[in-house]
């Protein structure tokens, strides 16, 4: 499993994360945001966060090396 989270303070809608990973797409607000129908997506004003089972971490990983402003992480976690 491996978590995704974008980091709405440090984002700045360039969008560079949603050519490389089409779960990342634009809020209202402007910024990048998470969905998709495979993981559960957790969201407040700071930060949206979402875990996922399944063989896209490299995609999700391609989108956080894009975003000039680090805005995205993708870190591995344990099955709980
Ligand atoms: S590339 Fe980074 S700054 Fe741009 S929209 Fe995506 S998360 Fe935000």
């Amino acid at each position: 499993m491996y978590r995704v989270t974008i980091d709405r303070d440090a984002c700045d809608g360039v969008f560079a994360c949603l050519t490389r990973d089409s779960r990342f797409v634009e809020d209202d607000d402007g910024l990048a945001t998470l969905e998709t129908s495979s993981g559960d997506v957790e969201a407040d004003a700071e930060t949206v966060e979402a875990t996922f089972a399944d063989d896209h971490a490299a995609d999700a990983e391609a989108a956080a090396a894009a975003c000039p402003f680090d805005a995205i992480t993708v870190e591995e976690v344990s099955e709980s």
